[in-house]
Parts: structure tokens; sequence; C-alpha cells
């Protein structure tokens, strides 16, 4: 038996100097490696094609038949070698650019032969370029080839993905190489997996798409149910390691404000999430939980609620935002809000003064400061508190796992944790990057809202859009108008967004038009941006900056400038800036005419729901889970090579499902049937940094 993690050099027909080569090109070191280096295609091989048969949309196909006769055409760079090719019936030329010598020899005219690969099409005629040919073999005619991704520099050492096959057949095939099952028995019987051996062989060598079926689910249960393994046997750590304040009662504070100062009726998912909130903080465990709301389902009260409770049992709170502008703004609704209350609230941002700042940070640390609004400034660390027991994160995908496990140390005992986020996580994303989590959804919006309209218009067309901005002003409402500012494209943005604001000027010189972009400095961006929020500007031209947050109950139009190059997420959050009032709120797509199918697709779905959690969904379909931003990715505990985010949600389900069965049972791994769990964990999840883990 050959140990798994044989070096590749050992592997007959590599030697050092290729498996130089594989390590270096596509980071191939050990068998191990080799084997799980898994095709990104097969060549139907289950059956001949006929030459008569190939069409234009014929994929990778064989054929059997002779060749007739050589011929080479062309002068210098157009010469070539063609090899007529008959199947009895039709023919097919076989084109070679180069290497005629060596083909000519190798192929004999009147042999019968088996050409692999993918016709290509020219001038209406078919033909076969640089193609694989082999002599019949019936051992090898059944199911599908697989086809690997290689390099010009693999190739050019002719290292083919034909050679990688040769190598992973050698290796899993012929070599008696030791290959350890990953999963406990009882599971694969349970689950009726493949065992890891068989799964392995039918990925490279599938004799049917069946079987290449079942070894591919085999194959992304295993990795979906270790990213599983991983998370949740953190947060199950963690919550053993760390004991959470315990919040005994529901005091004055909270009664008081449900009610006196409560505005309105809380809609039944708010009341559900305010239940979740209080279960878990009456437990003793630290609370980590992720509330999901759509843009405008009011969880800001839901939030301002749960920090009441915290003050009730004696404990300081503190709500983190990720822009300047929206700290202030909760700071003006919530001390609003509150202030019958008497309660001690503080703002603290990067541009507090310092000597407010130090006397805020005496009361932070004598206990009399008792809700503190803040952006980023709050998890430096001279900010300390006397008794922090509640820490409402909003907006998370702006503040990292770091930093939420920066606020997990401001207490000797880890304060409760609400992270807030308007932006709907697909439920397979929040089961993997934020899986540490629980998770609550208001998925109710207060009662009274008229669903935003939104229309898609050509540039070409904007008189219309121009007419329609002016009578929305003319019954009083305001009007947002964003560009899109990417760093890439900066300098020419800018210029976009600078002549935007002159257009707007022009275009409605009886009106006042703001603009705030994020080069401005923070006094400059305040003052423009209070010229909207007080109603002195009518329109407000914007980049991005506004994306979070910001609350204009009185703007009723969102225009979004050159919105194909929007991602649905940011076209959704922007939208989600209007319909905050009674009014009937639009929202205008504006875009160029010619667009990709994708960006169609896009701004179509803009137009047909409201709905962010389809949004989500569509996103993560459109984009692939690849394209995720940079947070999310390092938020798994290590890359996924077969499971796919966006199209195996119900495995992830089913994994975390099994997971969470076994660390019921055994929160430890300690069974011996479980070190198997334990063992490949380790092997798997190495050199990754755990931030949860971090204290
Ligand atoms: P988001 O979830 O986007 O942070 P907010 O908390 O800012 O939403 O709430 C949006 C608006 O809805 C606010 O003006 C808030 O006062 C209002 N609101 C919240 N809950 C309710 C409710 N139950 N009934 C009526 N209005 C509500
Ligand atoms: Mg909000």
């Amino acid at each position: 038996m050959v140990p798994i993690d044989t070096d590749l050099k050992f592997l007959s027909g590599v030697g050092p100097a290729r498996a130089e080569l594989l390590a270096k090109e596509l980071g191939l070191r050990t068998l191990d490696d080799l084997i799980h280096f898994f095709p990104y295609r097969y060549l139907d091989r289950s059956r001949f094609y006929k030459i008569a048969e190939i069409d234009s949309t014929t994929s990778y196909i064989q054929v059997k038949g002779k060749i007739t006769g050589y011929q080479i055409t062309g002068e210098g760079r157009a010469k070539r070698l063609i090899a007529h090719f008959t199947d009895g019936g039709d023919t097919i030329d076989l084109i070679f650019f180069k290497g005629y010598q060596y083909i000519t020899e190798r192929y004999r005219v009147g042999t019968e032969y088996v050409v692999f690969g993918k016709p290509n099409c020219f001038n209406h005629t078919f033909s076969f370029v640089h193609p694989d040919i082999e002599l019949p073999d019936p051992s090898r005619q059944v199911g599908f080839m697989p086809l690997y991704h290689t390099s010009e520099k693999l190739k050019n050492k002719y290292i083919t993905s034909k050679t990688i096959q040769k190598y992973v057949y050698e290796a899993i095939r012929s070599t008696e190489v030791r290959v350890n099952e990953t999963l406990p028995q009882d599971l694969i019987a349970k689950c009726q997996l493949m065992p890891l051996r068989n799964a392995l062989v039918a990925i490279h060598f599938p004799r049917s798409a069946k079987e290449l079926e079942n070894a591919r689910l085999r194959l992304k249960f295993e990795e979906l149910f270790y990213i599983q393994l991983s998370i949740l046997r953190q947060s199950s750590l963690h919550r053993n390691k760390y004991k959470g304040v315990v919040f005994e009662k529901v005091g004055g504070y909270f009664n008081d404000f449900y009610k006196k100062c409560l505005p309105f009726d809380l809609t039944n998912a708010q009341k559900r999430v305010l239940r979740e909130i209080r279960e878990d903080t009456r437990t003793g465990r630290q609370m980590n939980r992720l509330l999901q709301g759509d843009v405008g389902s009011g969880k800001t009260i839901v939030a301002l609620m749960s920090m009441l409770l915290a003050v009730d049992n004696g404990c300081q709170t503190c709500i983190l935002a990720p822009t300047e502008i929206l700290a202030a703004q909760h700071y003006e609704s919530i001390s609003h809000m509150v202030e019958p209350l008497q309660l001690q609230v503080r703002l603290l941002t990067g541009s507090t003064k310092k000597k407010e700042r130090e006397t805020l940070h005496e009361s932070l640390r004598d206990g009399s400061l008792q809700i503190l609004v803040g952006t980023h400034a709050v998890l430096e660390d001279e900010v300390q508190f006397k008794n922090l027991g509640f820490v409402v994160i909003d907006e998370q995908h702006r503040f990292g796992v770091q930093q939420r496990s920066r606020m997990w140390l401001k207490n000797a005992v880890p304060p409760h944790v609400l992270v807030m986020t308007a932006t709907p996580i697909p439920r397979t994303l929040a089961m993997t990057v934020y899986g540490d989590l629980d998770v609550s959804v208001i998925d109710e919006l207060p009662p009274g809202r008229k669903p935003i309209k939104t229309m898609h218009v050509f540039e070409n067309n904007r008189e219309r859009l121009t007419q329609f901005m002016r009578s929305e002003i003319k019954q009083g409402r305001q009007i947002y108008v964003v560009y899109p500012l990417i760093e890439e494209s900066e300098k020419s943005d800018m210029k976009n967004l600078m002549n935007g604001f002159s257009q707007m000027k022009e275009l409605f010189p009886e009106y006042s038009v703001s603009m705030v972009h994020g080069k401005m400095k923070p006094a400059e961006k305040d003052a423009a941006m209070q010229l909207f929020v007080s109603g002195q500007a009518q329109i407000l031209v914007a980049t991005t900056v506004i994306e979070v947050g910001v609350n204009v109950p009185n703007a009723s139009v969102m225009v979004i400038e050159n919105a194909e190059r929007f991602g649905l997420s940011q076209l959704h959050q922007l939208r989600g800036r209007v319909g905050r009032g009674a009014d009937q709120s639009y929202c205008v797509l504006v875009s160029r005419y010619e667009l990709g199918a994708d960006t169609r697709k896009r701004l179509s779905i803009m137009t047909e729901t409201n709905d962010g959690f389809e949004i989500a969904e569509a996103d993560l379909k459109l984009r692939g889970p690849g394209d995720l931003d940079g947070t999310m990715q390092s938020g798994l505990p290590f890359d996924l090579q077969i499971a796919n985010l966006s199209t195996d949600g119900l495995l992830l389900q089913q994994a975390r499902g099994e997971v969470e069965k076994i660390l019921a049972g055994d929160p430890l791994l300690a069974a011996s049937e479980h070190t198997v769990l334990l063992d490949n964990l380790q092997r798997k999840t190495k050199g990754v940094v755990n931030w949860s883990s971090i204290s």
C-alpha cells in the first residue's frame, strides 16, 4: 500500500522535473492532490457518433473509422496537414498545424482508429483540429473521458489533459494507494453515500452519467459537511468557553418605552425577533445573532428595544454603524425616541472632538453612559466600558468578523452581539459564511407601505424622465440621482458625476440641487446631506455613499444612472432609500441601450420584484459564489472545490443537519468513531485563521 501523501515524483512516468512543474503550475504535490484534481468536463465515450450526425451543437465526441490519405496545403503560417477520415459513410478532415512527420508515421492510412474531439466548423464544413487518435480498445470505450485543465507551460512539456488523465489513472487505478475514508461508516450508510475510494475513481472515470452524479454528490456532501463541522464546532467550543451575561428581567425602561414611547405598533415579525433575543439573553449563553430584514423593515426599533433590555439589567450598550452619516442618524432618532426615559445617549465617531471624546470615555468607564452610538471609532482599544452587555452592529457587510470579535473583548464576559444586515443573505450563505450566527428574519414590512415601482429607461429617452422628475418635485417630493463610482475608473466616474450635477442644475434651474460623494471632507458631506435631509434641496446627486441607511421619508424617486454597472444587491440597497413615507415611490434605472444578457436579466429582476431575498438568490445565481466579495469568501474555513453554494443549498442543509446531530450527541467528537472527523477537520482547515476563536 502506498501512502496517499506520497510525492508525485514517485508516480510512474512523472519524475522530479515534471513533478516540480505540476506543483508550480497546478499546485499538485502529492498523490492526494492529484486524485483531488477533478476533471472540468467529460468526453462522451458512451457511443460512437456518425460523421453525418455532427452539427453545430455537437460537443466532445468520438467517431470510428479510417484515414484514407494525407495532404499538405498552404504556405508559411497557413501551412497544414490534412488527414481525410471516413467512417464508411461520410468523410471529415483531421487538421494539424505541427508534428507532420510524427503524425503521418504514427497513424497509418487504412488502419481503424477512434478519433476524439470537438468538431470545428469553418465555412460550413466540419473538421477536427488536433484531435486525439487511438486504436480501438474495447476495454475503454464505455463511459466518459475526463478532461483536465492544464497550462501553456505544461503543454509545452507535453503534459496535456490526456497525460494528467494517465497519471490519475495510474494513481488511483493501478497503484495500491491507500485512500482512507473521511466520513463515519454509519453516516455513509444512512445517507446512502458512495464510499470515498469509489467516488474518487468514478469522478475521474465514470462509467455512466448516473455513476458520475453519485460520485459528485458524495464529494460535495463531504465538503459541505466539513465546512459545517468546522463552523458549528467552533461555535459550540466558543459557547462552552464563554458564558453570556444573563438578562434576568424585562424592566422599567423596556416597559415604559413600549407603553409610552413606541410611535407605532410593532409588526408580528418584529415581535417575534424580540422574543428570540429575549430567549437568548436569559439563558446564560452569549448571543451571536444575525438579524436580516429588508431595507425599511424596521430593524432599528428592534435593536433599540433589545438595548433597553440590556440597560434594564444594569448593562451598557452600543450600536455601531458603518458611516458617520448613518451613525449620526441613528444617534438622532434613538435619542429622540428615548427622550422621555432620561437615558444617557452619546455619539462617538472619528470626528468627535478630543475634549468631548475624553469626557465620553470617562462616562463609559464609570458606567454612567448607557447607550453609545458610533462608528469604527468605537473599536479603538482606548474605548473601554464599565459593563458592556449588548452590542448591535448595523449593516454587517461593512464590518468583518474580526470587528465582531474585537467587540467581544470589550468586556470580561463577552457582550451579546446582534448583527443587522439589510442585504438579505441567501440561506446557503447564511449557513456557511455566517454559519456561527443564529439567524432571525424580519420578513414583513410595516403596514401601509406602497411597493416601490421600478422602471428601466434607456439614456436616449431622458426627456420623459426629466418630465417625470419635474412633476414629482412639483408635488413636493425629493429625488436622489445616483452615479457609480468605482476605484478603477475613478477619474471618468468623477467626471460623470460632475456632469450629472451640472446637467441637473441646468434642467432644474428653479430648484436647488445638492451633491455628495466619498471624496468630500466629512463636514462638507454632512452639510450637503443636510440640505437634502432638511428639504432645502429637492435633488441630491450622489455616489453610493448614500447607499447605507440614510432616511429621508420625503424622497420618493431614486434615479440610478449607469444602472448596468451596479450589482443586484447594490441596486436593491439604493432602491431601499425611497419608499419610506406614505407616498408612492419610484425607482428609475437608467442604462445605455446595448446590454449583455446578464445585465439585462439583472435590470429586469429589479423591475419584477421588490423582495430582497428573491433578489439575493438571483444575485448569487448570476454572479456565482466564486465572485462573492472578499469578506464572504474569506469567511469560509476552506475553499470549495466541487460544491456550489448557489446550487447545492439542499445538500448543504442536509449536511448541516447531520453535523448538528453528531455534535449534539458528542460535542467534543471524543467517541472513537468520530476520530476520523477530528483528523480530517484538522487536515482540511490547516493554516486557516479562525477569527471566531480569537480571544
Ligand atoms: P431598516 O430595517 O432599513 O433599518 P428602519 O429601522 O430604519 O428600517 O425603519 C424604517 C422606517 O420604518 C422608520 O421610519 C421606522 O420608524 C419605521 N417603522 C419601523 N417599524 C415600524 C412599524 N412597526 N410600524 C410603522 N413604522 C415602522
Ligand atoms: Mg437601518
